[in-house]
Formats: C-alpha cells, sequence, structure tokens
C-alpha cells in the first residue's frame, strides 16, 4: 500500500527490511518519598549510573577493529558526562531536597541541560544536547528495570531478512552494537546531520534517516520497510513495482560508489586534462584522518573556532602549535590552510568579559574585526600560527575582510610576533603565505584592488550569500531565500576568480557550494580552479570534474553569468550537469 515518509537521510545506503522497534521508554512521573527513603533513593541512582558506566565499558570493547578513532571519543564522551556532576552530585541532590524519586530528579536535570543546549546558536554545539539525552535515557532505563538486569540489545531478525530499527532516538553507544543484532539500518524521529549518531552512522556505513515524525505511530512492528539514506526517504509495506523500483536504484548507487572509491587515488583532471586542486574542509580534528584517507590534496580551510567553543578558558598558544603542527604532520607535506578565529554571529564566545551585546552580530565585532579588537585573543594564535610554519607548507587565511586597512593591520602585528620569535629565538617560516576569504560583498567588489596585497583568495559562499542577499544564515524563516545562483553571487564569484588571475594568485572557493555536485560544472565554468569541500563529498566532486569538459563548460557559464532570470539560470545549469 506504500506509505511513504520523509526525513533526513544522514547516511546514505538502501535497505530494505522489517521493522524492529525499540520499546518506547515508560513516561516519568514524580513520586513523593518518605524521608527514610531518600538516601536509599540516592544510592539507587548512583548505582544506575555505575551500571550506564559499565555497560558503555563493554560497548567500548565490542567496537569493530578498523573503525575510525572518534567512535571510541564518543563513547568516552559520553562516559565523561556520566561521572560530571551535573548528572551526578546535581540529581542526587535534587532527590534529596525535593524528595522525589530518582527517575523524576533525573528528568529536570535533563530537561535542564537539554535547554541550555537548545539555546545555543551554533547548529553544532546545538545538536550535543541529542548526547545530553541519550546518556539521561540510558540512565531511565536501567532505573526502569533495575540496573544491572539489562542485557544490551534486543533479539535479533530470525530469518535472513535484516531489521529496520525504528525509534524515538539512538545513541552512539548503542549504533556499535547495531551490526552485530542483525540490524541494518534505522530510522528516528529525532536527530540532525549533525549529531554523533549521524556521524557514527556514516563511519559504520550504516543507512539511516532521521527526522521522522511520527515514525513510531506510523510504523508497525515486522511490516515490510525500505529505506533510502541518501534521499530520506522511507516507504512501509512497498508494492512490487515499488520494491523493483528500489532495488534498481541500489543497484546503481552500489555501482557510482564502487566507481567513486576507484577515484581515491586518481588526480582531479578535467576530460581536456586541465588539473584541479580538491582539498578538504576540517571542522574537528578528527576530519583530518577522513581527508588523508581520500587523498585530499590539502586542507583549504582549518576552521580553528572549535578550539575555543564549549569551555570557560582560551586556548594558549602551546595548545593551538600542538593542534597545528598535528594537523600538518597528518598532511605529510600537503598544503594546510588554517583559517584564523572566526568568532561572533553564530559561534558566540562568552561576551560576559566586556559586557556588550552586539545589536546585530552577524554585522558586529565577528571574525577579523574581533580579533583585531582583541589582541590578547589574536596573538596567542598568530604566534602559534606562525611557529608552527615551521613545520610544513603552512598558509594563513584572514576571515571576513571588507577593507585593506584590516589586512595592513593584521600583516603589521604578523610583522611585530616575527621579530619577537626571532628574539625568543623560535623558528617560522618568514614567507608564510598570507590570504583572505573573499565573503563580503566589499571584498568581491575591490577584488581587483586587494589581489596585490594577499598570496591568495578563498571564496566564502556560505557568507557571501548570506551578506549579499542579506539573509540572516541562521534565521530559518529566510532560509528559503539562500540562493547561490543569483545573479549577483554569481557576478561576484566571477569578479573574484577574475581579479585572481588576472593577479597571478590562486584563488580557492571553500563555502558549501564548492562541495556541492550540483554546482561543480558551473564553478569550472567560471574557471575555478582549486575546491576544497567536506570530505564526504570530495569524490563525487571528484567524478563530476573528470566528466566534464572545462573549456565547453566555459562557454555555457558565460550564457549563464548573463543571465537574470532564475528559471533560465536553472534550466541552463540542469542542461550543464545533464551533459
Ligand atoms: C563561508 O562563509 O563560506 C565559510 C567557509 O566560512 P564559515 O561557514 O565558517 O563562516
Ligand atoms: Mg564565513
Amino acid at each position: 500500500m506504500n506509505l511513504h515518509l520523509s526525513g533526513i537521510g544522514i547516511s546514505r545506503g538502501i535497505v530494505s527490511g522489517r521493522v524492529m522497534r525499540l520499546s518506547d521508554w515508560p513516561e516519568v512521573t514524580e513520586r513523593r518519598m518518605p524521608p527514610r527513603q531518600v538516601e536509599a533513593e540516592a544510592t539507587r541512582y548512583l548505582s544506575a549510573l555505575k551500571h550506564a558506566d559499565e555497560e558503555l565499558g563493554t560497548i567500548r570493547t565490542e567496537i569493530p577493529p578498523g573503525s575510525p578513532p572518534e567512535i571510541a571519543g564518543f563513547i568516552e564522551a559520553h562516559q565523561l558526562m556520566l561521572r560530571d556532576s551535573t548528572l551526578s552530585s546535581a540529581v542526587v541532590e535534587i532527590i534529596r531536597t525535593r524528595r522525589c524519586n530518582a527517575e523524576w530528579a533525573l528528568k529536570l536535570q535533563r530537561d535542564e541541560l537539554v535547554a541550555a543546549f537548545e539555546s545555543m546558536e551554533n547548529p553544532y554545539l546545538r545538536s550535543r544536547r541529542d548526547d545530553v539525552d541519550q546518556v539521561a535515557s540510558r540512565v531511565q532505563r536501567l532505573l526502569a528495570e533495575g540496573a544491572g538486569k539489562r542485557k544490551p540489545g534486543n533479539a535479533c531478525g530470525d530469518d535472513n531478512t535484516p531489521l529496520i530499527l525504528v525509534a524515538e532516538d539512538i545513541s552512539p553507544a548503542d549504533i556499535i552494537s547495531i551490526p552485530h543484532r542483525g540490524v541494518a539500518a534505522f530510522v528516528t524521529e529525532m536527530g540532525g546531520p549533525l549529531s554523533h549518531t549521524a556521524i557514527l552512522a556514516r563511519s559504520l556505513r550504516i543507512p539511516a534517516v532521521v527526522g521522522v515524525h511520527h515514525a513510531r505511530r506510523l510504523l508497525r512492528e515486522g511490516e515490510t520497510l525500505i529505506i533510502d539514506g541518501k534521499r530520506g526517504t522511507v516507504v512501509a509495506s512497498p508494492d512490487e513495482p515499488t520494491l523493483k523500483a528500489f532495488r534498481r536504484q541500489a543497484r546503481e548507487d552500489r555501482r557510482h560508489q564502487q566507481h567513486l572509491r576507484q577515484l581515491k587515488s586518481a588526480p582531479a583532471r578535467t576530460r581536456d586534462g586541465k588539473h584541479i586542486s580538491l582539498q578538504a574542509n576540517i571542522e574537528l580534528p578528527d576530519d583530518i584522518s577522513a581527508a588523508r584517507r581520500i587523498n585530499a590534496e590539502g586542507v583549504g580551510l582549518y576552521r580553528t573556532e572549535f578550539l575555543y567553543l564549549n569551555r570557560e578558558d582560551l586556548p594558549d598558544e602551546q595548545e593551538q602549535l600542538r593542534a597545528y603542527r598535528k594537523v600538518i604532520r597528518t598532511m605529510k607535506g600537503a598544503p594546510v590552510t588554517i583559517r584564523t578565529l572566526d568568532l561572533g554571529a553564530d559561534k558566540p564566545l562568552d561576551r560576559e568579559r566586556s559586557g556588550h551585546v552586539s545589536p546585530n552580530p552577524a554585522l558586529g565585532l565577528r571574525a577579523i574585526r574581533l580579533c583585531l579588537n582583541e589582541p590578547a585573543l589574536f596573538r596567542p594564535q598568530l604566534r602559534a600560527l606562525l611557529r608552527a610554519s615551521a613545520h610544513g607548507p603552512l598558509r594563513i587565511m584572514l576571515p571576513m575582510i571588507a577593507s585593506l586597512n584590516e589586512l595592513h593591520r593584521v600583516k603589521a602585528l604578523i610583522r611585530e610576533i616575527q621579530t619577537e620569535l626571532d628574539e625568543d629565538g623560535l623558528r617560522y617560516d618568514p614567507d608564510v603565505p598570507v590570504g583572505i576569504m573573499i565573503e563580503v560583498p566589499a571584498a568581491a567588489l575591490a577584488a581587483r584592488l586587494l589581489a596585490p596585497h594577499v598570496d591568495f583568495f578563498s571564496i566564502g559562499t556560505n557568507d557571501l550569500i548570506q551578506y549579499t542577499l542579506a539573509i540572516d544564515r541562521a534565521d530559518e524563516e529566510v532560509n528559503y531565500l539562500y540562493d547561490p545562483l543569483h545573479p549577483a553571487v554569481l557576478q561576484l564569484i566571477d569578479m573574484t576568480i577574475s581579479a585572481g588571475k588576472r593577479a597571478g594568485i590562486p584563488v580557492s572557493m571553500c563555502g558549501e557550494m564548492a562541495g556541492d555536485p550540483g554546482y561543480t560544472r558551473l564553478l569550472l565554468g567560471l574557471g575555478l580552479n582549486e575546491f576544497s569541500v567536506p570530505p564526504t563529498t570530495l569524490l563525487e566532486v571528484k567524478h563530476l570534474i573528470s566528466t566534464s569538459d572545462s573549456s565547453e563548460l566555459g562557454r555555457h557559464c558565460q550564457r549563464i553569468l548573463r543571465s537574470s532570470s532564475p528559471e533560465r539560470i536553472n534550466r541552463m545549469l540542469a542542461e550543464l550537469n545533464r551533459g
């Protein structure tokens, strides 16, 4: 009867199997305790915490050999959370003061922690609320079942039909045991593409669709289900023609993936022999191993903000030097472009120190403006970067430059620090390239004037689009207006590439647009020959490069640039992508 549901495909792969519902947790209610039972309740809670910790310890020993190292890191993070006072003594305190049952005290504390994470603007940090939720759920289950009695994992399929797990949410720890339990894929009501669960599902190649509303209500135990983890589709009780169509699609996807894997060691070259540099964006230190695995030609964007977020203190020069040196060493001689701190707007630092609240953070003291305003924040980073430059080919990239004056101020600071390092007898590369991101329309419009003063440009389309079209990229209400194909955006990209070429400096693109295979041919046609993309899309972009003819694309793209009609631009792009 084909019941179609949709969600967010977070880990690709098409699977058909039978629904296995993860049992739903009982509703938690408040029970008041007589004073003499309060201490016993606190002990019951602490014992459940201990068992949760032991359970995770066992799961850690079950991590399949050869799994990415971050997997153990996720489990360890959950164990640390269990041992943290916010989940131990704080909950015991609630039990004692409210004289309530442990389940209720944990629920109150969980709600408070989740609300704190949800109020964060940064999508990465916001998605960490899922970790709190998953850790709390684990303890709730143990409390409900009686700590120590629960065996991790459910029964697996008794025939050879794969099982598809359907749940409200699944923790990263539980994902690890999934393949041992005959489970081939999962569907959840909660979750997003940035959660640890999603990252882990991709690492372990478990197809999954998350954010499927009412999945538990709509999907029955044992019914046949097909999921497409790339396109985010779920079909329950499919009829024969639907099953056939999915199987055909699965065969095509498998062939395509095999082909992509073969591209790992191939150079990125167009059909007419033009070499394109394909580098990786690094968000978190663990992404470096992914970049190495797919033979990225270098790191085109290392976002350093994550060293600063989610902590009370600031990373000092030594800590930063260690982090930067590690990336440089891991990349074994390939170029590494490290971007200086881009805090502010959707990645706020604790502004209580200055007591200033920006009325419009995206237009306020963000990125290079914040750094120039706070040398105590910026200097240690520049010192660490310069010192790291002695260990391999490093490029320093400045975010959100809008005027030459800002660039001159940074360069003066770099010269000052170089003198200090000379005095301290510390090594650095005196010719370390310094480039800028082109992500403010003013910089794109003045690219011709800025080019002689820098060693490279990198186009940050995420912000360039936000500022050109006056659309807050973090505001869901205006997301629909966010358009990389807007004629104004295309003109600015074209101007930047041309200005770089005329000045003889490399021009790269590191915004999300570069990693979207739908735009690869357009960008090639505009003359872009350096792409920096998330490791997960690099091979797909390489595939498109290797099936394109750059000289032919150039002619088509000039026509696109001359068009003012969005419909015509979309049509021409679709033609370009078909050819
Ligand atoms: C961009 O703006 O395109 C970019 C790469 O920087 P971020 O997304 O970190 O602002
Ligand atoms: Mg940016």
